[in-house]
C-alpha cells in the first residue's frame, strides 16, 4: 500500500466543483481550458453510439487527429498535464541560480547543471562506474556478492532482494524493515516466461551483451546468455504481480536468524549489514515462498555468472548518466524496443526527471510557490469533504453489508487523513551534498541520502506528515497503512480541475479521482486495513465473502477485455484499481447530485447534468498508447488500460444507461443483474 513497496494506487484526472461554485471564483475566471463548459466537443466521435463504445464516443475525434509524439510511448490528458508541470520545473531549474528557490535552490540548480553537462559525460565514458565494477571483480565468493547487493540502496548496484523501510502494517506507529523479491532486469516475470515476449527477451540478451562489452567484461555473449538464464530461473520462482497484492500473504515477520534458516544459500548477514540493517532484530518478509527458491538459485549459480549479472546491472543503472554509447544502448532497448518510443527525450526533460527524482520536495517547494494558487487548496478541501459525505451515505445504503461491518467502515472513513497539494513540513536536504561537476556522484548521493534518511528514522515514531509523492507529480494515492488520501498540486490543474468549468465536468473529472482514492480504502487490499492503518480484519465472515464474490464478478468482466489477440487484462491483478474506478464514479455522481440541493441541473448545449458528468469522466481518461506500451501495461501495471477504465466502468453504472438511453443490444450493455455493485 505504501507507494514504494506496492504499486501506488492512483492516478488520473481530476477536478471538481461545488467547491468551485463558491463566492469569488466566478469573478476571477473567464473560460475553461476545454470547450465552453469543460469538454473538448470536437474531440468526440458522434458517429459512434455511446452504448457501443463510450470511450470512442467521447475521445474518438481526438484520437483520429492526434499523433503520439516521437519521444513518448503514449499521449493523452495525463501526458498534457505532466508536460505542463515539466515545463514549469524546467523554468525553475534554468532560472538564475541566485534566485530564491528556497533553502535548497543552489543544490537543485547544481544537480540540474550536472545532468546537462553532456560533454563531460561524453568525455568521461565509462570511467565513473569503474569503482563499482572493480568491487565486483574483487569479490572472492558469494558472500562478497551478497554484501555488494546490500549496497544497492545507496548506490548503483542491484540486488536479488529488495529492502524497504516503511510503517509496520501491524503496528503503524513504528517502522519495519521489509524484504522482498527482486533481481529482474525486464519489466515483469511474464517477459521471461510467456511466448508473446520471446523476441523481447532475445533482444534483452543482446542488450546485456552490449553493456557487458561496454563495461569491458570478458566473453560478453556467453556471459549474457548465462545472466538471462539466471534471471529466467528467478522469474519462475517469483510471485506474480496479482499474488503480491495480498497484504495478508506478504506479511511474514521473522528474525534475521529465522530468515537465514528459511532461505539458506544466501549470506543474509552480509546483505543486511551492507544495507545498514545489521542491528535489526526483525524483518517482514514479503514473498515468503519465493525467497527460499531465490536463495537456492543464487547458491547454485556460478560466481562468474553472478558477477556478470552485477556488472550488467551497474551499467544499466548508470547508463542514463554515462556517455552516449551507454545511454543510447539503454534508450534503444528500454524505451524504443520495450515501449515503442521513437526518439529519446530531450536532455533537459531527462534532467528535470533526475532532479525531481533526487530532490523532489526541494523542487516542489519552488513549484508550488510559483504555480499553485493557495485558494485552490480550500476548494479541493471542500470537495473532498463532499465526496467523503457521499461515500459515507453509500456505505450506509449498500444492501449486502451488515450493520456491524458498516459501523466499522464508517469509522474507518472518519479516520481518513487528507493531504492536498504539498506537505506542511518540507524535507530537510541539509545532509545531501551535490556537485555540478559530478553527475554519477550526484546520482549516488541522491540514493544514499534517501536511504540514510529512512534508516535514521527507523527507531522513531512514524512521521505522519511525510509525503510519498512530490507536489509536481500528476498523480494521487491512497496509503492503507497511514489511512490517507493524497493529491499533489500538479494533479489539481486543468483540464481535470478547472474552476471555470461547469460543476458537472469537475465532478466527473477530479471528483471521480478523489472518489477513486477514497474507494481504495475499501478495495480488496485496502479493506484489510482498519482506520488506524493496521492490517487487521474488521469484517464479519459473511460480509467478507459477499465482498469477495462481487470482486470476483468484476474480475471476470475485466478478464474478457482484450486489446490484442491473445492478450487479456488480468482481472485479479487490476481488481483494486477497477473497484476504485467503479466506486469513484459513483461517489462523484452522488456528490454532484447532492450539490444540486434538489434543483434540476441546468441543460447546457442540449446536455443534461448527468450526461456532462459522464462525458467529462471519459474525457479525463483520454489517452492513446503504442502497442508495446500497452503490452507492458497489461503485465506490469495494476491499472487497466484507459479504454477499460471508461467502458469497463460505465457499463456497471445504472445512471449511465439512463443518461444515454442505452438499451439491450448495445455492445456495452449489461443486464441489471450482471452489473457489479460494490460501493
Ligand atoms: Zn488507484
Amino acid at each position: 500500500m505504501t507507494t514504494k513497496r506496492l504499486p501506488a494506487p492512483w492516478i488520473l484526472a481530476l477536478v471538481c466543483a461545488s467547491a468551485l461554485a463558491g463566492a469569488g471564483v466566478a469573478a476571477t475566471i473567464s473560460k475553461p481550458q476545454f470547450g465552453d463548459w469543460g469538454l473538448d466537443t470536437p474531440g468526440m466521435d458522434v458517429a459512434v453510439k455511446p452504448g457501443d463504445d463510450f470511450f470512442k464516443y467521447v475521445n474518438g475525434g481526438w484520437d483520429a487527429h492526434t499523433k503520439i509524439p516521437a519521444d513518448k510511448s503514449g499521449y493523452g490528458v495525463d501526458f498534457v498535464m505532466s508536460d505542463a508541470a515539466e515545463q514549469h520545473v524546467r523554468g525553475i531549474l534554468e532560472a538564475d541560480p541566485a534566485a530564491p528557490d528556497g533553502p535548497d535552490g543552489p543544490k537543485i540548480h547544481a544537480a540540474y547543471l550536472a545532468f546537462m553537462d553532456a560533454a563531460k559525460a561524453q568525455a568521461l565514458g565509462g570511467k565513473p562506474i569503474e569503482p563499482d565494477l572493480a568491487a565486483i571483480r574483487a569479490a572472492k565468493d558469494r558472500s562478497d556478492i551478497a554484501a555488494l547487493m546490500g549496497t544497492s540502496s545507496v548506490g548503483l548496484q542491484s540486488s536479488l532482494f529488495d529492502a524497504d523501510l516503511d510503517p509496520d502494517e501491524k503496528n503503524p506507529t513504528r517502522y519495519a524493515a521489509y524484504v522482498s523479491q527482486g533481481g529482474l532486469g525486464l519489466p515483469d516475470r511474464d517477459y521471461y516466461l510467456t511466448p508473446q515476449f520471446a523476441q523481447k527477451k532475445q533482444a534483452y540478451q543482446a542488450y546485456v551483451a552490449q553493456l557487458l562489452t561496454l563495461a569491458g567484461w570478458d566473453d560478453p555473449a556467453a556471459s549474457a546468455a548465462a545472466v538471462v538464464d539466471f534471471e529466467t530461473k528467478v522469474a519462475e520462482a517469483s510471485w506474480t504481480r496479482a499474488a503480491r497484492r495480498d497484504p495478508d500473504k506478504t506479511y511474514n515477520p521473522m528474525s534475521p536468524a529465522e530468515l537465514a534458516k528459511a532461505a539458506p544459500g544466501f549470506d543474509w548477514t552480509a546483505w543486511l549489514k551492507a544495507e545498514g540493517l545489521g542491528g535489526a532484530s526483525r524483518v517482514v518478509v514479503q514473498e515468503n515462498t519465493a525467497l527460499p527458491k531465490l536463495a537456492a538459485i543464487f547458491a547454485a549459480t556460478p560466481l562468474p555468472t553472478l558477477k556478470a549479472w552485477a556488472v550488467f546491472h551497474v551499467a544499466d543503472n548508470a547508463a542514463p548518466y554515462l556517455d552516449s554509447r551507454f545511454e543510447g544502448a539503454r534508450f534503444d532497448f528500454r524505451l524504443k524496443l520495450l515501449q515503442g518510443q521513437q526518439t529519446d527525450r530531450a536532455r533537459w526533460k531527462r534532467g528535470v526527471a533526475f532532479v525531481n527524482g533526487g530532490m523532489g520536495e526541494a523542487v516542489g517547494r519552488a513549484y508550488v510557490a510559483k504555480y499553485f494558487p493557495p485558494e485552490a487548496k480550500a476548494k479541493i478541501d471542500a470537495l473532498v469533504a463532499e465526496l467523503r459525505a457521499a461515500l459515507d451515505q453509500r456505505i450506509e445504503r449498500v444492501d449486502w453489508m451488515s450493520a456491524e461491518t458498516k459501523a466499522k467502515a464508517h469509522a474507518k472513513l472518519a479516520q481518513f487523513t487528507v493531504k492536498i497539494a504539498y506537505p506542511d513540513k518540507w524535507r530537510d536536504y541539509a545532509a545531501l551534498q551535490v556537485s555540478a561537476g559530478d553527475l554519477v556522484g550526484d546520482a549516488r548521493a541522491f540514493k544514499a541520502f534517501e536511504w540514510n534518511r529512512e534508516l535514521k528514522r527507523m527507531n522513531g515514531p512514524v512521521d505522519r506528515a511525510e509525503w510519498g509523492m512530490t507536489p509536481q507529480t500528476v498523480n494521487a494515492y491512497y496509503d492503507g497503512v497511514q489511512n490517507e488520501i493524497v493529491f499533489p498540486a500538479a494533479i489539481l490543474a486543468p483540464p481535470n480541475f478547472d474552476p471555470a468549468a461547469d460543476p458537472a465536468a469537475n465532478y466527473g473529472g477530479i471528483g471521480a479521482i478523489i472518489g477513486h482514492e477514497m474507494t481504495h480504502g475499501f478495495d480488496d487490499e485496502g479493506r484489510k486495513f482498519d482506520g488506524s492503518g493496521r492490517l487487521a480484519d474488521w469484517w464479519t465472515k459473511d460480509d467478507a465473502a459477499k465482498f469477495e464474490a462481487a470482486a470476483k464478478k468484476l474480475n471476470a468482466q475485466y478478464d474478457t477485455y482484450s486489446p490484442f489477440p491473445g492478450v487479456h487484462v488480468k482481472g485479479d491483478q487490476t481488481t483494486g484499481e477497477n473497484i476504485a474506478d467503479l466506486g469513484g464514479i459513483l461517489i462523484a455522481l452522488d456528490a454532484y447530485h447532492n450539490s444540486l440541493h434538489g434543483q434540476p441541473a441546468p441543460v447546457i448545449d442540449g446536455l443534461t447534468g448527468d450526461q456532462r458528468f459522464f462525458l467529462a469522466y471519459a474525457q479525463s481518461w483520454r489517452d492513446k498508447r503504442r502497442e508495446d506500451a500497452i503490452r507492458e501495461m497489461i503485465v506490469g501495471d495494476v491499472h487497466s488500460p484507459e479504454l477499460y477504465r471508461v467502458n469497463g466502468v460505465v457499463r456497471n453504472v445504472d445512471a449511465w444507461y439512463a443518461a444515454f438511453d442505452v438499451k439491450p443490444g448495445a455492445s456495452l450493455y449489461l443486464a441489471p443483474s450482471d452489473r457489479v455493485r460494490i460501493w
